[in-house]
């Protein structure tokens, strides 16, 4: 065999053209014998492949994502109606899975969700109002169904109206003891009428959350005591009232104090620093 790979080739090639037909008759025999084998080595070749190509396509995808993104919008746009129907037919088809998407998300954007719906309502409130009571006038038929409706709804739910309203109204129970406070005091003629709820927790603070007659704690159950009562012509200002337990409030009624007051003391008080309410 001569050394020159230039010739080797040559030789090669004149030796493969004489010999053609045993060479095929080999190479068809081993793959007989080694059908199996080959047939492996095939799959294995194919999977590699495989595998090559989609590593190749992932390499190109991530490499041009943005090309793509925007590709991808611009087909979405021109595709619109087309989209719409095959989502709208897919959507229609697979009634199940879509309801079980939509409670994932939902479930797991509760408070998003409830916020949200807050918000609109807050903002649109004005409007719906008017449009319910447009639609009212046009639909009286329509109020008597869910007058009904509501009526039933609050017999069932009895109980749980009720603990929600108690709850309410321990978490904002200062609120309301100073609006009937003030409601209170109107109602009878008082000649100012200006204590706000802040000048009310001012007072229980200044007082250390104690009955100003007896002396005891009495924290978040203190009363407002008017010193010079409304019905003798007090006013419900900050200067006219302090803070007692309902019992020595009550005892007192509309007599004079027990003990000499002192309010103007109040506005000097150092009241402790509290949270802004
Ligand atoms: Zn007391």
């Amino acid at each position: 065999m001569p050394e020159d790979p230039e010739a080797t080739r040559a030789y090669q090639r004149a030796y493969r053209e004489e010999n053609r037909e045993k060479l095929n008759a080999y190479h068809r025999a081993y793959r007989r014998k080694n059908g199996k084998k080959l047939r492996q080595q095939g799959r294995e070749r194919r999977r590699k492949n495989h595998e090559k190509k989609l590593k190749q396509e992932k390499e190109y995808r991530e490499k041009n994502a943005d090309k793509l993104r925007e590709q991808g919008q611009e087909w979405r746009e021109k595709n619109r109606e087309h989209l719409r129907e095959v989502q709208g037919a897919w959507r229609h088809n697979n009634p199940e899975t879509v309801r079980q998407s939509q409670k994932k998300y939902s479930d797991s954007h509760q408070d998003e969700i409830r916020t949200k719906a807050r918000v609109y309502d807050r903002a649109h409130r004005a409007e719906k109002r008017a449009y319910q009571q447009a639609y009212d006038a046009r639909h009286p038929e329509k109020v008597e169904v869910r007058k009904e409706g509501k009526r039933r709804w609050n017999t069932k739910n009895h109980d749980k109206i009720r603990a929600q309203e108690r709850a309410r109204q321990k978490a904002n129970l200062g609120r309301y003891v100073a609006k009937n406070a003030a409601r209170r005091a109107q109602k009878n003629g008082a000649p100012v009428n200006d204590l706000t709820h802040d000048q009310w927790l001012e007072i229980q603070e200044a007082q250390d959350h104690r009955c100003y007659y007896c002396g005891k704690r009495r924290k978040g159950k203190l009363t407002q005591d008017h010193i010079t009562p409304l019905s003798k012509g007090g006013a419900h200002t900050l200067h006219n009232v302090i803070a007692a337990c309902s019992s020595c409030n009550s005892r007192k009624g509309t007599r004079k104090p027990p003990i000499p007051v002192q309010p103007l003391l109040l506005t000097v008080a150092p009241a402790k620093k509290r949270k802004a309410s």
